[in-house]
């Protein structure tokens, strides 16, 4: 690079121009100088595991609900409480650990909720209607 006051031809790595001694470059400090804000986050894989799990969960149950298959609720129930413990992990990683994804997490964690409580209730429906309609023949 060239110096932004004398314009001599430096190297890419300096800080301080050795021509004229006008900083250059941005000291490359350690990270203890740095504001905490600016700490890259520790990776909360768990907590994204969570979020996917409740979407391929949700879309489980919806299929579910739709063509009223009891094995797709079953599979759908399956991932939401799957979604549900990843998910409470990825949030109390977020919280604890300064980790990141916390958002992601709390929404896998809602969408989990809702789905649960969504597909119990729809198969519960379903055993109580098909109960109903066996007592009639
Ligand atoms: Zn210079």
């Amino acid at each position: 690079m060239y110096c932004k006051n004398c314009g001599n031809n430096i190297n890419d790595n300096a800080v301080v121009c050795p021509n004229c001694g006008v900083q250059v470059g941005e000291f490359k400090s350690t990270d203890t100088q740095k504001p905490s804000a600016d700490l890259p986050q520790k990776g909360n894989a768990v907590g994204i595991v969570g979020f996917v799990t409740s979407l391929v969960g949700a879309l489980f149950g919806l299929i579910s609900l739709i063509v009223s298959t009891n094995i797709l609720m079953l599979i759908a129930i399956a991932l939401d409480i799957a979604s549900i413990a990843c998910s409470a992990v990825g949030r109390k990683r977020a919280k604890k650990e300064n980790a990141s994804f916390g958002g992601l997490s709390l929404a896998g964690l809602i969408i989990g909720i809702v789905f649960i409580s969504l597909t119990v209730f729809f198969l519960i429906l379903g055993v109580i209607m098909l109960a109903s309609v066996g007592n009639m023949f």
